[in-house]
């Protein structure tokens, strides 16, 4: 480098240049590779950007198709939420108009455990291939007190889109056990009730649309952590809960109202075991959520109690039904497994008797199968004896 070189891209000599790197025929000084790499930084992001553009946008009945690959049954949510995925994902296409705001539509997801609340909003995710997180209403606290902040949602979400800002604001949160977050008392309690109202209120925000500066690595053992600014609003959050005891709510109200739009459920129309087909927002405050939680949850649908034949349907025909993992896990040792249908109806009748919904299933088929997935014999034929005699080995089962 000669003494009289010069940066050729501003022309600063040497001396005020700092560090200035030759090329073949030019120099460039470190303040023009810096400025250089804003540059090629700003147009990857405007590439990333443009990815909002090309996401294709699959049509309810076509999300509906893709749920019915993976979940049994429960049609009312399966289209309930297939409309409020498209048209959120519409909205979030149609980006910054911003004389015509469509509201968003968070997801309400009533129904008891292990009946498919979690499996449709991770399907519906994974459809899409937007990043998800599920968290756990139960662990939430008002900022401030022991427990985790609501921004922690963002923290997983923000792992699950592998720190990429705008990926995650386009994911999906499922939050579970919001029953769990009820009011305790139908009245606004004298003393706080940080576990309760306190999360539904510092919620509000978050489900709306708000920046939120959110701590990456989460939680406060990191502090000196640099925050990011996540923004909510085009973020779907499915809220889903067993809501134990609505049933009630929602007989005393049909007791007293006619219901619906069209006015057209009566007392008696509805049978006992399917109040929750009628459940409306005003059961959801009778059981505790406050109104402003309920108003940003506008999308609310039931998921129906698993039968004896839904859970035989879940045992072999979602695309990856129990029974066909462990027939792969079996044929990679070129073991032939078979179930007899009296096995199968065995297994089913052993869930609805734990009453652990679908989740069941798993841990029976485990206690079932782990003695020949240890022995790996030549074939495995599974009876209903086999059924019988292997759980009642398995004693623990019967407890969880
Ligand atoms: P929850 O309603 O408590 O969120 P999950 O969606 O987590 O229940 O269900 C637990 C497991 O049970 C799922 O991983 C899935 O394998 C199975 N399962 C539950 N409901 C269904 C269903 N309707 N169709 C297929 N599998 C189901």
């Amino acid at each position: 480098m000669s003494e009289g070189s010069q940066c050729s891209f501003c022309g600063r000599p040497k001396g005020d240049a700092g560090l200035l790197i030759a090329g073949l025929d030019a120099h460039i000084c470190e303040s023009c590779i810096e400025q250089a790499h804003e540059i090629v930084l700003e147009e990857a992001r405007q590439v990333e950007g443009s990815d909002t553009k090309d996401f294709e946008l699959p049509k309810p009945k076509d999300i509906r198709a893709h749920l019915d690959q993976y979940v049994i049954g429960q049609d009312a949510a399966k289209k309930t939420l297939s409309v409020a995925v498209y048209n959120h994902y519409k909205r979030v296409l149609q980006g910054g108009v911003d004389d015509f705001e469509i509201e968003k539509s968070n997801v309400i997801l009533v129904g008891e455990t292990g009946t498919g609340k979690t499996l449709l909003a991770r399907t519906i995710a994974r459809m899409l291939n937007v990043p998800f997180a599920i968290v756990d209403a139960t662990v939430l606290t008002e900022a401030g007190y022991v427990g985790e902040d609501v921004e922690s949602i963002l923290t997983r979400l923000l792992q699950a889109a592998d720190y990429n800002v705008e990926t995650a604001q386009r994911g999906i949160v499922f939050i579970d056990e919001i029953d769990k977050i009820a009011r305790k008392s139908d009245n606004p309690s004298i003393t706080r009730d940080v576990s309760g109202e306190g999360v539904q209120q510092a919620l509000l925000k978050l489900l709306e649309g708000t920046k939120v500066n959110v701590p990456p690595k989460g939680g406060r053992k990191h502090p000196d952590q640099k925050f990011v600014e996540v923004d909510t609003r085009d973020i779907l959050f499915v809220a889903g809960g067993a809501f134990d005891g609505i049933n009630r709510h929602i007989a005393r109200r049909l007791n007293t109202q006619v219901v619906g739009y069209g006015g057209s459920v009566r007392r008696g129309e509805v049978q006992e075991e399917n109040f929750l087909s009628a459940v409306a927002p005003q059961d959801l405050k009778a059981f505790g959520l406050i109104p402003e939680l309920i108003g940003r949850m506008p999308v609310l649908t039931y998921l129906e109690p698993l039968t004896r034949e839904t859970l035989l349907a879940i045992l072999t025909e979602p695309k990856n039904a129990l029974v066909k993992q462990y027939g792969h896990l079996f044929q990679m040792d070129g073991i032939a497994l078979t179930f007899e249908p009296e096995a199968l109806e065995a297994i089913a009748d052993k869930a609805l008797e734990f009453k652990l919904g679908a989740r069941g299933l798993r841990s029976i088929c485990e206690a079932i199968l782990t003695d020949a997935m240890y022995e790996l014999p030549e074939a495995v034929n599974v009876t209903a004896a086999m059924v019988e005699s292997k759980l009642s080995q398995a004693n623990g089962l019967k407890a969880a």
